[in-house]
């Protein structure tokens, strides 16, 4: 059993509620649910006082756009008819955990594959090839709207050189684990960062660890040789 000890914040559960996150970032947080209760129960929590806050703002018959944005989404959320898995039960009975291995997307690297959340089934054609970075790391991309999603695959005993973000990067894990200077990892973990956080992350040398990353902007090197690689960094955006 997987306990998730990151979790992504309220600002964010609240934006996924609404509908108004960067769909990169919204993908990897339907990804996070996938794994985590807590946070499902938040997200729906959430949908219930943003209905409840539709309801009575049509009851004092007001009509703002706000309004109008919620009830979209609320219309694009009820679940959609399948009509070839009706009468599935293995399907239908779903508790919203992840399903069985055999149900979910896997992702290959070498001879290595990697179980990912359901959520990337329908994403997975837009991967494009593995490319190897320095430090036996390999990396992929998904290209989702123009923005930033990548798989990012850290050997054993292998590290990322030190980094701060110019923007945002949302990570979460879905193989293994890795560790920084604030914390250790592992499947399920969603984590934030931005430029206020220099971080080195780095994995044991047990197991290997794969990520997905939605960032904003590129990563800046900030230490030793790793500096030089900063004109590079755009890079890890390809
Ligand atoms: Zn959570």
């Amino acid at each position: 059993m997987t306990t998730i000890k990151h979790h992504p914040d309220n600002t964010l559960i609240r934006a996924y509620a609404e509908g108004t996150l960067a769909p990169s970032v919204s993908l990897l947080l339907s990804a996070h649910l996938e794994y985590c209760p807590k946070c499902r129960a938040a997200v729906q929590q959430m949908e219930m006082q943003l209905s409840d806050s539709v309801v009575s703002a049509e009851s004092r018959g007001q009509d703002s756009a706000t309004t109008d944005r919620l009830l979209a989404k609320l219309l694009r959320d009820l679940p959609e008819i399948d009509e070839s898995s009706q009468g599935n039960e293995v399907m239908a009975g779903s508790t919203g955990e992840m399903g069985s291995i055999s149900d979910l997307p896997e992702l290959t690297l070498e001879n290595r594959r990697f179980v990912l959340p359901q959520v990337f089934a329908k994403q997975l054609h837009k991967a494009s090839a593995w490319s190897r970075l320095p430090g036996r790391l390999h990396q992929a991309r998904l290209g989702i709207d123009n923005s930033h999603i990548h798989f990012i695959h850290m050997d054993r005993d292998s590290q990322v050189p030190p980094h701060t973000h110019r923007g945002t990067e949302h990570t979460l894990v879905v193989h293994g684990g890795f560790a920084d200077e604030r914390g250790d990892y592992r499947i399920g973990d969603f984590v934030t960062l931005d430029g206020r956080h220099t971080h080195q992350p780095h994995t044991d040398d047990v197991e290997d660890c794969l990520v997905i990353s939605a960032l904003d902007a590129p990563l800046q090197f900030t230490s030793g040789l790793a500096r030089m690689l900063n004109p590079l960094s755009g890079l890890f955006f390809r």
